[in-house]
């Protein structure tokens, strides 16, 4: 919770950041998410990167100084999933950190066998628990065009899960959804796209979403966001929780275009 006070603040702030309408218009039209929302959605949705634009930091690494044609688009990414539920889902972090492409990250994993493997890979996006969104610019780039690929959603998706505990997939629920039926829709969706893999079949979403329950909630979300049709069509009981979760229905939005 923020007091009375920061809260005026921000809102001065977000004023004072509220981006040129022409040119706010111009970020949503290129992205397939974005340009789905009707005009008053679109108005909530500018306000809220105004939001989040005063309220977070945007530092930019490995040499990269981004300018404010490089943080709006993040910005009115992050604000889609916040669009219904609301800042308070993004509280536990404070800062973006901006990369021109992907980068390097260590990880740490401990394998079936209990075995610790150790090394560096390639990231288009990062969320730390209590920490940073690292995200690559590119990959916003890419995000937000009706393939399922939405980089800024799946860390935000993390940040969200976060909010009491680990990345787990098991994020705060609103009181009209059953704890019981989100584990249930939750694992048994799980559960099918390992088993599609171990069959050596064609994963119906990106098989990232394998690598934990955090992952496929994270990866669910991007689709929810970004290919509506096709979650709804291949997990229509993860689809429907997602539309509790978040509040909307991209479904109906395409439907109204
Ligand atoms: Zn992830």
């Amino acid at each position: 919770m923020i007091g009375w006070f920061r809260r005026q603040l921000l809102s001065r702030k977000a004023d004072e950041m509220m981006p040129d309408a022409a040119e706010f218009d111009a970020v949503c039209g290129a992205s397939r998410c974005l340009a789905l929302l009707d005009r008053e959605e679109r108005r909530r949705l500018r306000r809220l990167a105004a939001m989040i634009l005063a309220g977070k930091q945007f530092h930019g690494a490995g040499g990269f100084q981004p300018g404010w044609e490089h943080c709006l688009p993040v910005a009115a990414h992050a604000a889609l999933p916040a669009l219904e539920i609301g800042l308070e889902a993004y509280s536990q972090f404070h800062t973006f950190i901006l990369y021109e492409d992907e980068f390097e990250s260590d990880f740490e994993e401990i394998d079936d066998a209990g075995v610790v493997h150790r090394g560096r890979d390639l990231r288009a996006g990062e969320a730390w628990h209590r920490g940073p969104v690292v995200l690559s610019l590119a990959d916003v780039h890419q995000s937000g065009h009706g393939d399922g690929y939405h980089v800024v959603v799946h860390e935000l998706a993390h940040q969200l899960d976060h909010l009491n505990g680990d990345a787990d997939g098991y994020p705060p629920l609103p009181r009209q959804i059953a704890h019981r039926d989100w584990v249930d829709t939750f694992s048994a969706a799980y559960r099918r796209l390992i088993r599609e893999m171990d069959r050596d079949e064609e994963p119906a979403i990106d098989p990232y979403a394998a690598e934990s329950p955090g992952e496929f909630f994270a990866v669910a979300s991007e689709y929810f966001f970004d290919w509506p049709e096709r979650l709804s069509e291949v997990e229509p009981g993860v689809y429907r929780l997602l539309a509790a979760l978040y509040g909307q229905d991209p479904l109906v939005r395409l439907r109204n275009r």
